[in-house]
């Protein structure tokens, strides 16, 4: 997302106005932020040996026209992140600026590397390894280091507000009382509004209180690579071993474990036998358990079978307590007013709001001083594009127009291909841009109930992992909205 706003302003001319020294460092502080940032979405996909072996030594060159070059030191370096990880370097990319008309390019320039080693993993995640107990199955994960915790992601830097209040008491109680409050304690809720820094911040917080405790964090996409693996390998019995060792799972992102029906199977099991034997089981999703397509009923009813509570977007009062918790973590100060100011000016996802702070901050500190009407400006961009509230009106329109498709079709029970295509196209980017209830999604394409609207956008979600045709018209679609 930073990015984005600096090519905009950039392209202003806006920090024209900046003496030219400070206009050099605010481009590097920011890239060394973002590069950070980056990094660290990337530390939740691979494995610390591959973050190792290949994102340690990377740089980031610079950010033009949409292109993020990146810098590597070798040739070997380049051709397995482009060959293997090219999607993850992509993926985290895309995410952490909110920009998904991002492209990559890749270089050699070992230079540009060798002093500027980014970021290590010991400086990112704490050691909390080093306090597990030395059980030979634990000592896997150790191998592994799955385990790993954010340690920023604590309950204290987590603020509370009406938003998430449901999700903070239910870690509370889990923290006192592993395995026997809510189990499992599913959590869901959009981007960005703290699902992963909640779930982290009970890992940490019952290993504080329990060293011994063993814990284990790790994306659903992680553990199903894994479950597979040992499936190829025929060490299932490891596998399950492994996790009837653990105290607490923490299962991020299971929404993608959507459609794997085979993988589904073998989940259940080691689900039911950490959740059999008490252990605590927390997982997040963007979705509610009934709104994730092609999941087993009886995985869904165990996941209902806990406690179920979503984090929605915080309130104008929360954003403002979250603005002054991160100053006051970082030492900071800024005006009562230019905190208001930017509360109001980004008011959905969290990540953009920390996103913009370090912005503004960038600006106080380059500039000396800054007001409220200087964040307006700043985020100008971003605020006049909320007020042009997109509406499910909007979306269909334009995809029936693409499609050429009449609208009266889409709404109607006709089922031949293409009209039925447009119909899934339009469920998924309902849901995909607006985040509509998929009963409401419904009610917009003339259908009853939200289970066609489940299978149109899984159809969809489907063609999007080989049809490249699919992923270029909604790209088109979305830029023309
Ligand atoms: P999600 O997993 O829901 O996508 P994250 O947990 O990654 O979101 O949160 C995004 C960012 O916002 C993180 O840097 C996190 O620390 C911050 N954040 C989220 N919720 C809160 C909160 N209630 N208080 C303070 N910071 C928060
Ligand atoms: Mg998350």
């Amino acid at each position: 997302m930073g990015f984005k706003i600096i090519i905009i302003i950039l392209s202003y001319g806006f920090f024209k106005s900046f003496p030219h020294s400070s206009r050099i460092n605010l481009l590097q502080m920011q890239k060394k932020e973002l590069l950070k940032t980056v990094l660290e979405n990337i530390q939740t996909k691979v494995s610390p040996q591959v973050y190792n072996a290949y994102f340690c030594d990377i740089n980031l060159l610079d950010i033009e026209n949409n292109i993020l070059t990146i810098a590597c030191k070798n040739a070997f370096t380049k051709q397995t992140i482009e060959g293997r990880y090219y999607q993850t370097l992509l993926g985290s990319a895309r995410k952490v600026l909110g920009n998904d008309n991002l492209e990559l390019e890749i270089i050699i320039k070992p230079s540009a590397v060798t002093s500027t080693s980014p970021i290590k993993p010991a400086q990112l995640f704490s050691t909390a390894t080093t306090s597990f107990q030395k059980s030979n199955n634990f000592d896997d994960i150790k191998k592994t280091q799955s385990a790993f915790l954010n340690p920023k992601y604590t309950l204290d830097s987590f603020i509370v507000g009406s938003s998430n209040q449901l999700a903070h008491a239910a870690a509370l109680a889990i923290i006192d009382s592993p395995g026997n409050a809510y189990n499992p304690f599913f959590i869901y809720g959009g981007v960005g509004l703290g699902k992963t820094h909640l779930m982290q911040s009970v890992g940490n917080e019952v290993l504080k209180r329990n060293p011994e405790a063993k814990v284990l964090y790790c994306t659903t996409e992680q553990f199903l690579n894994e479950m597979i693996q040992s499936i190829m390998k025929k060490t299932g019995m490891n596998f399950r071993e492994k996790y009837r060792a653990l105290d607490v799972l923490l299962l991020d992102d299971i929404q993608f474990i959507s459609n794997k029906e085979a993988l589904q199977e073998e989940f259940f099991n080691t689900f039911n036998t950490l959740y059999q034997s008490g252990k605590q089981i927390i997982i997040a999703s963007d979705r509610p358990p009934h709104e994730i397509s092609h999941l087993e009923d009886r995985i869904r009813s165990r996941f209902e079978g806990g406690l179920v509570a979503d984090i929605r977007s915080p309130n104008l009062e929360t954003r403002v307590a979250i603005i002054q918790n991160k100053l006051l973590e970082r030492n900071e100060f800024l005006p009562d007013s230019v905190i208001y100011a930017l509360a109001e000016s980004i008011d959905s996802n969290i990540r953009e709001l920390e996103g913009a702070l370090l912005k503004i901050s960038i600006f106080s500190k380059t500039q000396g001083t800054i007001t409220a009407s200087d964040v307006k400006q700043l985020l100008g961009d971003k605020a006049l594009s909320k007020r042009k509230k997109i509406n499910p009106l909007d979306i269909m329109s334009k995809v029936c127009e693409e499609l050429e498709i009449d609208l009266k079709d889409v709404k109607s029970s006709k089922r031949n291909y293409d009209i039925a295509y447009a119909r899934q196209i339009c469920m998924f980017l309902l849901k995909d841009m607006l985040n509509l209830q998929l009963i409401k999604i419904a009610r917009h394409v003339g259908r009853k109930d939200h289970t066609t609207v489940m299978h149109g956008i899984s159809k969809i979600e489907k063609l999007l992992e080989k049809d490249q045709d699919t992923a270029r018209l909604l790209q088109e679609i979305k830029s023309k909205i």
